[in-house]
């Protein structure tokens, strides 16, 4: 039990504390949620694998959406992490496919264009004839020099990124100077 909750609470998100009140409610649950879970997380464990041409997670060497023939429409949206990725999809509003780059460029962190799946990227464009790269990275000094390094890379592509600004039920009052900054650069015309 102390190694089990050892475990969960190097979880993001979790502590020791809720580590273990996690493995109490476990316990006590065992029948409805602790079998299953162990189950699942057995499955899980023995079936995910990295997507080999987008980074996405599934269980097969090449994902669902690189598989589709119906995300193939020529537009590439890169994202930091599978995550962001998942995210998108929940809006159910790209239909192309992504790519993932597993972090951002970070001159701190020593970390490279060789250390993302930028060359991947690079190559993608050329064998999926991709028309429009989409970032959809953070609004970070890391993400945007990321943003930057790649809009450099391709000559030739259209190359958009996510719009910065006002959220949907965000109150102006609320937000910090760099977000309304963001917004009004971003405005349009009604
Ligand atoms: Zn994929």
């Amino acid at each position: 039990m102390t190694d089990l909750i050892d475990l969960m609470a190097r979880l993001p998100g979790l502590g020791p504390r809720s580590a273990r009140r996690a493995v109490l409610h476990l316990i006590k649950k065992r029948g409805q949620l602790m079998g299953p879970l162990a189950e699942a997380m057995a499955q899980v464990s023995a079936t995910a694998r990295e997507c080999l041409n987008c980074g996405n997670i599934g269980t097969t060497d090449i994902c669902e959406i690189c598989q589709s023939e119906k995300r193939g429409n020529g537009m590439i949206c890169v994202v930091e992490d599978v995550a962001d990725l998942w995210a998108m999809e929940r809006s159910a509003q790209f239909k192309g496919r992504y790519h993932v780059l597993g972090g951002t460029l970070s001159a701190l962190d020593a970390i490279g264009p060789d250390e993302l799946r930028i060359p991947k990227l690079l190559d993608r464009i050329a064998s999926e004839q991709i028309s429009e790269v989409i970032l959809a990275l953070s609004a970070t000094i890391d993400g945007q020099t990321t943003a930057h390094y790649i809009a450099d890379q391709l000559p030739g592509v259209t190359v958009t990124s996510l719009a910065q600004g006002v959220p949907v039920g965000g109150e102006l009052d609320y937000l910090d100077d760099g977000t309304i900054t963001a917004a009004l650069k971003a405005r349009r015309a009604l």
